[in-house]
């Protein structure tokens, strides 16, 4: 048998890198405050696309500049009160506006998503999965002709990785999407993308089969990591545990934890909230839709529709800030027949970002038995497996099936 490995962080990351590692036939102790998957992987927007892959340092953001300053666009707030801590990583993050470094996160990107995707598949059918999913495809819809033309480079990077997509005449988005209101004039079509009408489910069944695999899940907060004799002495708020290997998958809460052995802060955490809104009677969407000119994203779930916003540029702990969604609703109205809102406060996620959009996956620089898996952004929900076999041939000493350099925490820790 194996040695055993203690994986921090029951998040869809956690939980598939704690799965991943059981499967090789490790001993794997799962530790979480929280159930499986109820913090930020369970309110995103359950997209799995393939055509994910466009980092958030866009060239096209220099034109756009002005207005993201003055907060006029729906898709990005920028909470000012913070912009001194965020100056550094916001300057850092300005320098790779550029198309190559563009390209290069976005072919990088690529590679972790389309692997992930097919490894989803995998881990759906034997767990009975695929009702969670809802009519495949991705619609990309542009109520303006200039928007959809902006888009340019972003067709040119799914189109270099070599990803389906269709554009999709006015008539054409609304034979998918009879119920859509007639404000779209062009779409982009991601074929052959996954969404879920229920992404906590899938986190929770993953967990389950990690549990019925044998893997051991402890509900219980960490407190701190300590190196000790070559392994790690982790102090939780039930007791303090030696162990021998440690994988850190605390999403936005993992730098408060190795900012300890020295590590600064890399990441900016990205703000997004989601609300819930009932069908008007008779009305209904197939799948996800991106309103592009509106700046949110409609999913059905089975709990209702969720509309979920784009970027708050903010502090981890700050106050939630519902501008977005009050600012989106009534472009939702424009698009699609809604009876009422089904939340009474919209619900609110952090996506922990570095400024090339890449997540952090491999071994912690300055230390033994410690491996990272954080930082995923946009996209952790669509990563979990792949990071859980990048790290599982990280621990096991085996051949990655592609170059994880790309990846590496040392690029900013
Ligand atoms: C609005 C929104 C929409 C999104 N849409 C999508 C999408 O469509 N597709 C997609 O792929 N991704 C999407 N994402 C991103 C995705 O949700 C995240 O990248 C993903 O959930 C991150 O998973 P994680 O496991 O890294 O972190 P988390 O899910 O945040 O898990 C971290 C875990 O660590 C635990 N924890 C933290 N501190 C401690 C401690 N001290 N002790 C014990 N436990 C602790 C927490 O309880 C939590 O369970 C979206 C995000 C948001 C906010």
């Amino acid at each position: 048998m194996n040695r055993p490995i203690t994986v921090l962080g029951a998040g869809i990351v956690g939980i598939s890198c704690a799965f991943e590692l059981r499967r090789r036939g490790f001993r794997v102790t799962l530790v979480d405050r929280r159930g499986p998957g109820e913090e930020t992987s369970a309110g995103n927007a359950g997209i799995f696309s393939y055509g994910s892959i466009t980092p958030l340092a866009d060239p096209a953001l220099w034109s756009r500049l002005h207005r993201l300053l003055l907060n006029r666009d729906a898709d990005f707030l920028l909470h000012y009160p913070h912009l001194p801590s965020l100056l550094p990583w916001l300057l850092r993050f300005l320098l790779r506006c550029r198309r190559q470094t563009y390209f290069d996160d976005g072919i990088a990107l690529g590679v972790l998503v389309r692997a992930s995707i097919e490894l989803h598949k995998q881990w759906m059918a034997p767990a009975g999965l695929q009702t969670l999913l809802n009519r495949d495809g991705v619609l990309q819809l542009y109520r303006k002709r200039q928007s959809f033309e902006a888009g340019r480079l972003q067709r040119e990077l799914l189109q270099r990785c070599g990803i389906k997509h269709t554009d999709l005449s006015a008539e054409q988005i609304y034979e998918l999407e009879p119920d859509l209101n007639r404000v779209f004039t062009r779409s982009l079509l991601i074929d052959e993308s996954m969404s879920l009408r229920n992404p906590e489910k899938l986190c929770k069944a993953y967990a389950r089969c990690f549990v019925e695999a044998g893997g051991q899940l402890i509900r219980d907060e960490v407190r701190a990591l300590r190196p000790a004799d070559g392994g790690w002495e982790l102090v939780t708020a039930q007791a303090t545990r030696a162990v021998e290997k440690l994988v850190v998958c605390l999403g936005a809460w993992t730098p408060g934890l190795i900012g300890e052995l020295g590590y600064a802060n890399p990441l900016a955490i990205e703000r997004g909230y989601h609300t819930l809104v009932a069908p008007a009677p008779g009305n209904k969407l197939s799948g996800p839709v991106f309103d592009a000119d509106a700046g949110y994203v409609m999913v059905p779930m089975e709990m209702g529709l969720r509309v979920s916003t784009g970027t708050n540029l903010t502090q981890r702990e700050a106050r939630p800030d519902t501008r977005q969604i009050k600012r989106v609703l009534p472009r939702l109205h424009q698009a699609f027949p809604v009876d009422r809102l089904l939340l009474d406060a919209p619900w609110m996620g952090r996506r922990p970002t570095v400024p090339d959009s890449l997540p952090i996956i491999g071994p912690a620089p300055r230390h033994e038995n410690l491996w990272l898996a954080f930082a995923h952004s946009h996209l952790g929900l669509t990563l979990g497996p792949i990071s859980a076999v990048l790290i599982a041939n990280f621990i096991g000493g085996e051949r990655q099936p592609f170059s994880p350099a790309a990846y590496s925490p040392a690029r900013y820790l």
